[in-house]
């Protein structure tokens, strides 16, 4: 008989001991329909956990950049400037709100956005007269992009930011709360990010009147009447009660969050990083990363393995290793869609996704279960 060994997850969920308290408030005051007082307390406690004026809880990371898109009024014949290395989520928005996606290459010192490449993109709009209407900007693994040097590009042009830090909640570029730079931030509580919901998202922004808005179309855009009125179009895009309740609990927990999984990335710093042609995700020189999950490269030429090879017999050893995200200029969902690369004639993301993989990276990762990872990871090279 085969015994299967315990599962060792890429990034779980990791409750801090709060939640059923709060959760239980909620269910005392039969407040479980959709907002209510921990969805007021959620918000105001996230706003100033990141330093913003305001914050709408949402249904889902997703929901927020699609509201923030439409806030900066993007429709159809726009395009949005968008990072290329990120998961689908980033993008699909620029796709409801019927407007073109033209994607920008990464650093390879930040694996985020790459001002040079985002500058080309820039100077080609502007001769085409077809400036963006909107550059998302994605913060990759639980690093901030290099915000003040990609604000003041777009700041040049007069185009608007969204940030899409729903992988960095809790990292700083320059002191700064990633998130906070552009004119919206968006965080993400699904069920693998650094806290969560089970499900869930915020947008962020110090401009109220604007969040305001937001609220309003994420409540099926109801206007203030006693019947049933509705003059705009809306969603059902809020969050319930019973899981800001979960919301607040997590949120109280984020810096001994932190705190692990930059242990955890340590950890396997220092039995990995000697090895020939394994380089782990650089941690930019202008803040914290809270190195949500663990990324790295491995060299096909000199550790005699591919980085998918890894990733499937880790699986063989049920560890769940992952893939670093496949470009979305790469994608057939996106196909003859612009893109620009970092160097004129080489592309940062395709390498990265060639190369790169995420090991189990949970706060409540064991150092036993992390051995082990290590063990397999090195039994995998040859
Ligand atoms: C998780 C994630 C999202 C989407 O968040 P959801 O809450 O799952 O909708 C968006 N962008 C990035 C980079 C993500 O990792």
């Amino acid at each position: 008989m085969i015994v299967l060994k315990k599962r060792i997850y890429l990034s779980p969920p990791h409750m801090g001991g709060h939640e059923e308290q709060l959760v239980a408030e909620a269910f005392a005051s039969n407040w479980i329909a959709p907002l209510g007082p921990h969805v007021d307390a959620f918000e105001r406690e996230l706003a100033d956990f990141v330093g913003v004026a305001g914050a709408v809880a949402l249904s889902s990371g997703t929901a927020a950049i699609h509201l923030a898109l439409r806030l900066l009024g993007v429709g159809p014949g726009d395009t949005v400037f968008c990072s290329s290395l990120t998961f689908v989520a980033s993008a699909n928005p620029i796709l409801y709100q019927g407007a073109d996606p033209v994607f920008i290459d990464s650093d390879p010192e930040t694996w985020n956005m790459s001002p040079a490449a985002l500058e080309r993109a820039f100077i080609d709009a502007e001769k085409k007269g077809r400036l963006p209407k909107a550059v998302i900007v994605v913060s990759l693994y639980g690093q901030s992009a290099d915000m003040p040097s990609l604000m003041a590009i777009c700041n040049r042009y007069g185009v608007p930011v969204i940030e899409d830090a729903a992988e960095s909640l809790g990292a700083t570029c320059r002191g700064r709360a990633s998130g906070t730079f552009g004119k919206f931030g968006v965080y993400s509580f699904n069920g693998n990010k650094i806290i969560t919901t089970s499900g869930g998202g915020m947008l962020v922004s110090d401009n109220l009147a604007a969040l305001e808005k937001a609220r309003f179309w994420a409540t099926q855009a109801r206007d203030p009447a006693r019947h049933y009125q509705h003059s705009e179009l809306g969603y059902n895009y809020r969050l319930s009660n019973v899981l800001a309740a979960i919301g607040r609990g997590q949120l109280r927990v984020i810096e001994d969050r932190i705190r692990a999984r930059r242990s955890v990335f340590n950890r396997y710093y220092e039995a990995l990083s000697g090895i020939d042609g394994i380089e782990f995700m650089p941690e930019a020189p202008y803040g914290r990363s809270t190195r949500w999950l663990t990324a790295l490269t491995v060299e096909p030429a000199r550790c005699g393995v591919t980085a998918a090879q890894v990733v499937d017999e880790l699986a063989v050893q049920n560890i769940e290793a992952r893939p670093v995200w496949k470009p979305l200029h790469l994608q057939p969902l996106f196909r003859g869609k612009a893109y620009y690369s970092h160097y004129i004639d080489g592309s940062v993301s395709d390498r990265l996704f060639e190369n790169g993989l995420c090991l189990p990276s949970g706060s409540n990762l064991t150092e036993d279960d992390q051995e082990m990872v290590i063990k397999q990871f090195k039994k995998c090279l040859k």
